[in-house]
C-alpha cells in the first residue's frame, strides 16, 4: 500500500518505460508522482483510486496521518472558528463539514400548539416562522424524545409561550408612525417566555433557555388581533430539518501555494503585482534586484487572473497544497464553534465505531457456504 510518493521523475519514467506506458499515461504517471503534494492551477487528485492504473498510491495511510495531523486556530469570535488542519485527507474534512451541518444535535421548537391567532399570517406559515427560531439551549443537558418513546419529559422537552395582544396607542397622533400608534404592532422572537419544566430552571439557572436573537419579527398586529400559543422544544439534528443545524456555515479549502518557475523583475513584477485582486504579490529584492514574490498565499482566492495570460501562465505555479485545509466554521448561535467543532468530533467518532463494529462482525462471521 505504501510506496513512496516521493518517486523521482527519472525514476517514474523508467518504471513507466519498464511496462511499455504509452506516452500520454507515463506523462500523467511522471506529473503526479513528481506533484503528488502540490497539484498544478485547480486540478484535484483526491481520490485514492484515482491513479491506481498508474501504479501510484495515492490512498489514506494511518501512520502519515498521526505524524502530521496539526490544527492551528487562526481566528476565533463568538460566532466564527477559522483554523488550519493540516495532514488530513478530503475525506476527513469533508466528513467533519457534513456532521456539522446535518448530525451535531441542538435543541429546536418542534411542536407548536396554537390556542389563538387573529393575525393576517396562516396558523401553518406562523408555525413555520416560530419553529425557525434558533434557541439558546444546551443540547447535552436533554435526551431526545425518541428516548422515551416520545413521552415528553423534563428530559428532554422544554416549552416557551407566546401571548401578545396589539392595542392602540391613545396618546400618540394619527400621523405618527406604526411603532408609536400601536402597542405590540411587531411580534419579535422575544416575546417567548420560557417556562421551566420541573428542575429546569434549577438546571438552567445560570444560562436560562431563550431564543439567541430578540430581534426576530414573527409577524405583524394590528389593534384587537392577537397571539396565543405554546412551543415545544425538543433535541433533533440538521438532517432531520434545517432548524436543528448549529451551522450558519461550514465549508472548507485547500491553502493555496503559488511559486515562479520563472521570476518576474522590474516592471514585469509591478504589472504582476497590480493585477491580483486580492494583493497577494509584493516586491522583494532577494539578491538579485526587485522581483515578485507571493507574500499572502492565504488570501489567494484560486481566481485564476495572474494566469490568464498564456505567457505568465507557464511562470507562474499555481497549486493547492492537497492536505492543507482552511476551515471555516459560522454559527447560527445556538452553539459556540468550538462546541460544534468538538460535538462533530464526537459524532464523527460515534459513527467510525458503528463502521468498525460492523466490520468486525463481519470478519468474525463464518463464510457462507
Ligand atoms: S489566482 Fe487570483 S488571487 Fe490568486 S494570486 Fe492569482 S490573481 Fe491573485
Amino acid at each position: 500500500m505504501s510506496k513512496s510518493k516521493k518517486t523521482t521523475k527519472t525514476a517514474a519514467a523508467a518504471a513507466a518505460s519498464a511496462t511499455g506506458m504509452p506516452d500520454h499515461l507515463e506523462e500523467i504517471r511522471t506529473k503526479v508522482f513528481v506533484r503528488s503534494t502540490h497539484l498544478d492551477h485547480t486540478n484535484a487528485a483526491e481520490d485514492p483510486d484515482a491513479f491506481r492504473a498508474l501504479d501510484f498510491d495515492n490512498s489514506f495511510s494511518l501512520d502519515d496521518f498521526k505524524q502530521n495531523f496539526k490544527i492551528t486556530i487562526q481566528e476565533k469570535s463568538a460566532e466564527k472558528l477559522v483554523f488550519d488542519m493540516v495532514g488530513a485527507s478530503a475525506p476527513i474534512a469533508n466528513a467533519l463539514r457534513r456532521i456539522l451541518i446535518s448530525d451535531v444535535p441542538t435543541m429546536a421548537i418542534e411542536k407548536i400548539i396554537m390556542f389563538q391567532n387573529t393575525s393576517l399570517i396562516h396558523d401553518e406559515v406562523l408555525a413555520h416562522r416560530i419553529g425557525l427560531i434558533p434557541i439558546a439551549a444546551d443540547p447535552h443537558m436533554f435526551k431526545y424524545l425518541s428516548e422515551s418513546n416520545g413521552e415528553p419529559n423534563e428530559e428532554n422537552t422544554t416549552v416557551f409561550t407566546l401571548e401578545i395582544l396589539c392595542t392602540k396607542n391613545p396618546r400618540a397622533l394619527p400621523s405618527a408612525p406604526p411603532s408609536v400608534q400601536f402597542n405590540n404592532g411587531t411580534v419579535y422572537s422575544s416575546a417567548l417566555k420560557w417556562v421551566p419544566q420541573g428542575s429546569q430552571a434549577e438546571t438552567f439557572k445560570d444560562a436560562p433557555i431563550r431564543p439567541v436573537h430578540d430581534d426576530i419579527i414573527l409577524a405583524k398586529l394590528r389593534p384587537g388581533q392577537s397571539i396565543e400559543a405554546e412551543l415545544h422544544v425538543i433535541k433533533g439534528v440538521g438532517r432531520d430539518h434545517a432548524k436543528w443545524s448549529p451551522a450558519a456555515t461550514a465549508f472548507y479549502r485547500q491553502l493555496p501555494d503559488i511559486s515562479f518557475s520563472e521570476p518576474f523583475y522590474g516592471a514585469e513584477a509591478q504589472a504582476l503585482k497590480a493585477l491580483c485582486p486580492m494583493n497577494v504579490f509584493d516586491i522583494e529584492d532577494l539578491g538579485s534586484g526587485p522581483q515578485a514574490v507571493a507574500a499572502r498565499p492565504r488570501d489567494c482566492t484560486l481566481c485564476r487572473e495572474c494566469i490568464r495570460d498564456p505567457e505568465r501562465e507557464k511562470r507562474i505555479k499555481l497549486r493547492r497544497v492537497r492536505d492543507h485545509y482552511i476551515f471555516s466554521i459560522e454559527t447560527a448561535g445556538q452553539l459556540a464553534p468550538e462546541t460544534m467543532f468538538r460535538d462533530a468530533l464526537i459524532e464523527l467518532k460515534k459513527k467510525l465505531g458503528v463502521v468498525y463494529a460492523d466490520l468486525t462482525a463481519n470478519e468474525q462471521a463464518p463464510a457462507a457456504e
